[in-house]
């Protein structure tokens, strides 16, 4: 190890910035917050590091640095872009054992910053020693998005509760066991979700009855349309948090691939005329497994509440008071219609736009298709490959021109991704002449005209 790793407390103590531009004024920030009291010498000082220093208590003095400016400073950084000046206050501080950071120069450095990923009180620093910052801001954004924005405010709640759970829990490793079943459950997940009364209910419970125990949960996760860059941060935590998941054909390997490695998993797919898994007995094993104390992980295709039947999963869980929370994913309209360059909106060619399902009931599908026809608006098909011959002719017959633009996307925002554009009265011949795997999406409407140009995933 080249450096050693500590935290420094510099509340209320002086710290001195030689340098008045923007990277003074990056580093002032940052003393700010850990409420150190800023001087800064330059002949010349940007407003917003005025502003900074002013606030921290300390001053700034509008003339070249000398030796004496270093009298009681605790820390010092060099922010010029002078060499031999930084070279100077570093000389300097070394005859007085002070530290110094000089950006840029590590060899200039006693003490240098690391890349930090704030959650106050909780701070995690990484440093590459200097060699290779790039890759260190690399990992802290790695990191920044395993922790959610609201982690330090667990830390907060836990120091609020520290005496007295270690008043409740003699025993070290029972203390330990109960800080990890809090940490692992429902509670963290309300303190994330900025419900921090309720968190500070359910500890205070859970701490009268001594429990221990992770409480089960069921976490209801749209994975979006494929691309699992398309997660967000809180599916994929969620994703490495769960003990077992339930998914179906709509979920990607490479997006399974990223939920946690030991946990256990369940396919409950669908196919469209052959029910694996009946949705009664889905929203049943939810239960029943979240009853056994599992973090149960619901992964869905998509949006879970658009076509995805969430509502219905999460029913049997609400009426028996089973912690879940619901994740919003990007559903297939919005990540094909992205990946094939085409506006779902636009202000010269649609005003509105509608997900539609175009599941077959019974061979049909009915709609009332004269507000379909109306002009300026896009229409988008869910599950339509079956009935789009239908949808396309009702569309016609109730008088939308047949030149409309019209789309049917296969296997959207994925490598194998296909768009299939043609005018709305003959893309059904379109599709007839061609081999078209599932999942398929279709749009309609003049804004798939667009696509052409604007299609920059794959032509
Ligand atoms: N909840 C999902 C939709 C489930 S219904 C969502 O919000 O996206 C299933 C239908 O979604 C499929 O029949 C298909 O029409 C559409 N779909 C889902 N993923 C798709 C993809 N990657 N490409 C094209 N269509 C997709």
């Amino acid at each position: 190890m080249d450096y050693f790793p500590l935290f420094f407390d510099l509340k209320q103590k002086p710290c001195l910035i030689v340098g008045g531009g923007t990277i003074a004024t990056r580093k002032a920030r940052l003393l700010v917050k850990a409420h150190a009291k800023v001087f800064v010498v330059a002949p010349e000082i940007e407003q917003e590091l005025q502003a900074l220093v002013t606030k921290s208590g300390g001053n700034f003095l509008f003339e070249e640095y000398r030796e004496e400016h270093l009298q009681q400073k605790v820390l010092v950084i060099s922010a010029t872009d002078k060499r031999a000046l930084n070279e100077q206050v570093a000389g300097d501080c070394g005859k007085r054992n002070l530290p110094v950071n000089v950006v840029d120069s590590p060899d200039l450095c006693t003490v240098i910053t690391p890349a930090i990923v704030d959650r106050d009180p909780l701070i995690v620093a990484i440093s590459s020693g200097g060699e290779a910052p790039v890759l260190a801001r690399h990992v802290r954004t790695k990191l920044e998005s395993s922790f959610p924005g609201t982690y330090g405010e667990l830390a907060k709640l836990a120091s609020e509760f520290r005496e007295q759970v270690k008043n409740a829990f003699a025993d070290g490793e029972m203390r330990r066991r109960f800080w990890e079943s809090v940490i692992n459950g429902e509670i963290a997940e309300k303190v994330f979700s900025r419900n921090l009364p309720q968190a500070r209910t359910l500890l205070q419970k859970k701490l009268d009855e001594k429990n221990t125990k992770t409480e089960g949960e069921v976490y209801l996760v749209g994975a979006g349309p494929g691309d699992p860059d398309l997660l967000t941060f809180k599916a994929l935590r969620l994703m490495q948090q769960a003990e077992v998941v339930l998914y179906d054909r709509l979920v990607s390997e490479p997006i399974l691939e990223m939920v946690r490695r030991d946990a256990d998993r369940i396919y409950v797919g669908k196919k469209r005329s052959d029910h694996a898994v009946p949705q009664t007995q889905i929203n049943q094993l939810l239960l029943e497994l979240a009853q056994q104390g599992k973090r149960v992980l619901r992964l869905k295709g998509g949006d879970p509440f658009i076509f995805g039947r969430g509502g219905e999963e999460i029913d049997l869980l609400a009426a028996n008071n089973i912690p879940f929370q619901v994740v919003p994913g990007i559903t297939a309209a919005s990540g094909c219609a992205a990946y094939a360059g085409i506006p779902l909106t636009h202000r010269d060619y649609s005003h509105s736009v509608r997900f539609i399902t175009g599941h077959l009931k019974e061979g049909k599908v009915n709609f009332n298709w004269q507000e379909f026809v109306e002009d300026k608006q896009t229409l988008v098909f869910y599950m339509g490959l079956m009935g789009l011959e239908q949808i396309c002719q009702k569309l016609v017959e109730y008088g939308k021109p047949g030149d409309t633009g019209a789309a049917l996307i296969e296997r959207g925002t994925l490598p194998e991704q296909v768009v299939h554009r043609a005018e709305l009265q003959s893309l059904p011949q379109l599709i007839a002449s061609r081999e078209v795997h599932a999942p398929t999406l279709l749009i309609i409407g003049d804004v798939v005209k667009l696509s052409e140009k604007l299609n920059w995933f794959k032509k």
